[in-house]
């Protein structure tokens, strides 16, 4: 008998703005892939944007480049966040400062339709609707993207924002989604 498992559509977004920014995300995109029990299904093109603090956008700080993969996930929210701050450590990210730079920051954004509001885990993530570093990407991978609560990516104000560039790049992922 085949045992089935239940594999759910999870979207996770990454950013680095440390060290060799490219071929950190690269790595990261196939270490997410090799999580047992995800799959990497799509990925958006890199994107470039400064810096955002708290008193707002620091032209001063290293850039990001960020990018957006989809997964097909058999763990459960928080087994793939455990995953994903396992790799964020991996890569030697330290939670000094909150906003403070990084070379490897993963954020669960959604988890199919899936909502919770814990510290550890808020899904889907509270910020993602109004940051154009998420949701242009997103909409790369998924241009029918919905966040839960918001809507379609494409109707939001951030996703039309030009805050963030195309990074020219070969492909993030093997049958990616562009
Ligand atoms: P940051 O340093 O901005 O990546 O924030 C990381 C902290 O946010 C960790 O303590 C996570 O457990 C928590 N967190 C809450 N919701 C999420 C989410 N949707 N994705 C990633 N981290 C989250």
């Amino acid at each position: 008998m085949t045992r089935m498992r239940v594999v759910l559509p999870a979207v996770i977004a990454l950013g680095s703005n440390l060290g060799d920014r490219e071929s950190i995300l690269r790595s990261a995109v196939r270490e997410i892939d090799a999580i047992e029990g995800a799959t990497v299904t799509a990925a958006s093109g890199l994107v470039e944007s400064h810096a955002v603090k708290p008193d707002g956008v620091d032209e001063a700080a290293p850039a990001y480049l960020n990018a957006i993969v989809l997964v097909a996930s058999a763990l459960d929210p928080d087994g793939l966040l455990d995953e994903l701050n396992r790799i964020e450590a991996d890569h030697g990210r330290t939670r000094t400062e909150r906003w403070g730079d990084r070379t490897l920051d993963l954020d669960l954004i959604s988890f199919d339709g899936l909502r919770d509001d814990r510290e550890r885990l808020t899904l889907p993530h509270p910020r993602a609707w109004q940051r154009p570093f998420v949701l242009v990407p997103w909409l790369q991978a998924d241009p029918d993207a919905v966040l839960l609560g918001r809507g379609r990516v494409d109707a939001l104000d951030a996703a039309r924002s030009d805050e963030v560039r195309p990074f020219p790049a070969a492909p993030l992922f093997e049958g990616a989604g562009r």
